[in-house]
């Protein structure tokens, strides 16, 4: 039996809960991360005081986290407070309309009656769908790996019964009614980087999922919740490595060998899961493996999602009448996603994801200040030529005069602190194809089984991790794919251990 450990590259969630999982299982567990922190996009900036989370704050199906403690007898409480957040959502449009969305369905009733009476009845039917969706996509197949045509073809019969080939956009419109009511039940997929024009309507299932477990939000942030996770691996006996990226996986004969880190550190390795971006994955870390050839010809034909521009700000001021999260929806929708999504273009308007974690936990900001980002959906580097580094600065300026008129009077003669990330942040920190934020769009053809499998089928040894497999962006997302990653390793590595006792035919790794 080999006693060689499993190396994972990557300490965002996914590798997170990957590498969790190998070690509560007993397999020695390497993690490296090439920044000075683990998280990914779940990254944190310190600045003149501020605690600023850097990428995802709504923390969804807290159940797949606590999981991951529940494996060794642990409990998430005794990491990590989680605090429930109520309202949800608050969305917000130019025309002074506003929705509270909430878990209390009368609440969401009043809210909608006050726009169209006759949606109130649509919303409860779409609530059955969504709980339809949710079964079949979430609890059913969230995470079980699909590595064959037949796990595929099993699922088609629900799948074409729920419709799962319309967009999210138009089931949501044959239900509701109201232009700002069919915004508000559509932009989540959004949240995993899909255009709600474009994307598989089986991703309507984020409406059960939140309406059944809540949003929450960890004290300290969500780099409390990295921090807790990491903290958990090296209890568990696992050894995580910062500020060490990984410059090739190294293969002979179709089996992983090893990892080479770009210190020249080689790790003897049984397996590699990578938790990198998957265009990364192929074009660089298996630079030199001819058998990949195939992926890196036909990867960049796949459709990868939209990236972000972020503005973190701190203020010398708090606001405790804002909610924790904020949609403050511009003039247009639908030509908007067209403009990001197709057109590649960096319009004049923008619709805003408005982050205020202060008015959870003031302690993310010094005493009598407040903390915030605020993110605007923009095209990736391969649908728009933008030159970010002249463009930034304008943009920013103009997101904060937006959010200023909009929401938070006084914003600008406020300010202490800013920081931005553009999409060449998200290609050159993360290694994220064309600066996607999100992998790969969430569309049909791109889900399931078109997704990148996490068990690779041409190297043995070789798995993936995150939000280029199945099931694809977000938290729960990425910490179901390591549920199916890491459960198929164990049995692949245990049948490994099994034939090893009556054959000395040499293994990967071994
Ligand atoms: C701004 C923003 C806001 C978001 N908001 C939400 C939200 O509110 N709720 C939600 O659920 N989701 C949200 N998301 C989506 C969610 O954050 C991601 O889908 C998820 O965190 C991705 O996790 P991952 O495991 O796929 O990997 P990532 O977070 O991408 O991590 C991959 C890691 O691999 C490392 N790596 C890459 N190459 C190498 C190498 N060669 N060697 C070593 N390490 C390497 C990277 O440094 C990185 O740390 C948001 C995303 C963004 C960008």
């Amino acid at each position: 039996m080999s006693t060689q450990p499993v190396t994972v590259i990557g300490a965002g969630f996914g590798g997170l809960a990957t590498a969790i999982r190998l070690q509560s299982s007993g397999m020695p567990t390497v993690l490296l991360e090439q920044r000075d922190k683990p998280g990914g996009r779940a990254y944190v900036y310190e600045k003149d005081g501020f605690t600023f989370d850097a990428g995802p704050t709504v923390v969804t199906a807290p159940g797949c986290l606590e999981e991951l403690f529940a494996l060794s007898g642990r409990q998430m409480s005794d990491y990590i407070d989680m605090i429930p957040l109520d309202p949800m959502y608050r969305l917000r449009w130019g025309d002074g309309f506003q929705l509270d969305y909430s878990a209390d369905m009368e609440r969401m009733n009043e809210q909608i009656a006050q726009r169209n009476y006759a949606d109130v009845d649509g919303y409860r039917r779409f609530l059955k769908y969504s709980e339809a969706v949710f079964n079949e996509g979430y609890v059913k197949l969230a995470d079980k790996p699909f590595l064959d045509w037949w796990s595929m073809i099993k699922a088609g019969p629900q799948l074409a019964k729920l419709q799962a080939y319309r967009s999210v956009y138009s089931i949501v419109s044959s239900y509701i009614k109201d232009p700002h009511l069919r915004q508000a039940f559509s932009y989540h997929t959004l949240l995993v980087g899909g255009n709600p024009f474009t994307s598989s309507s089986i991703y309507a299932l984020i409406h059960t999922l939140e309406r059944r477990w809540g949003v929450w939000f960890p004290r300290g942030g969500t780099g409390a919740l990295v921090q807790a996770l990491a903290r958990l691996f090296k209890d568990l006996g696992g050894d995580l490595r910062v500020s060490c990226p990984v410059e090739r996986i190294e293969t002979a004969n179709g089996a992983v060998q090893g990892v080479l880190t770009e210190s020249g550190e080689r790790i003897a390795t049984r397996a590699v899961v990578s938790n990198a971006d998957v265009m990364h994955t192929y074009a660089k870390l298996l630079s030199g493996e001819p058998r990949m050839d195939g992926m890196r010809r036909n990867l960049p034909r796949k459709k990868f999602s939209m990236s972000l521009f972020v503005v973190y700000f701190g203020l010398r001021r708090q606001h405790p009448e804002l909610a924790h999260h904020t949609v403050l929806f511009g003039p247009r929708y639908r030509e908007l996603l067209d403009d990001i999504f197709d057109r590649g273009v960096l319009a004049d308007d923008f619709s805003i994801y408005l982050h205020a974690p202060s008015v959870s936990d003031p302690n993310l900001a010094p005493a009598g200040c407040s903390t915030y980002y605020a993110l605007a959906p923009v095209p990736n580097m391969e649908k728009g030529n933008i030159d970010w580094p002249t463009v930034a600065p304008k943009f920013r300026d103009r997101i904060l005069e937006f959010v200023e008129e909009r929401y938070i009077p006084g914003l600008r003669s406020d300010l202490v602190t800013t920081h931005m990330f553009t999409p060449p942040d998200f290609a050159s920190e993360l290694g994220a194809h064309m600066g996607n934020a999100f992998s790969l769009q969430p569309t049909l053809t791109q889900s399931a089984y078109f997704r990148i499998h996490n068990r690779d089928p041409r190297i043995t040894g070789l798995y993936f991790t995150g939000a280029g497999t199945h099931p694809g962006a977000g938290i729960p997302g990425v910490v179901n794919s390591a549920k199916a990653t890491a459960g198929l390793m164990l049995n692949d590595l245990e049948m490994q251990n099994d034939q090893s006792q009556f054959s000395h035919e040499p293994h990967f790794g071994s």
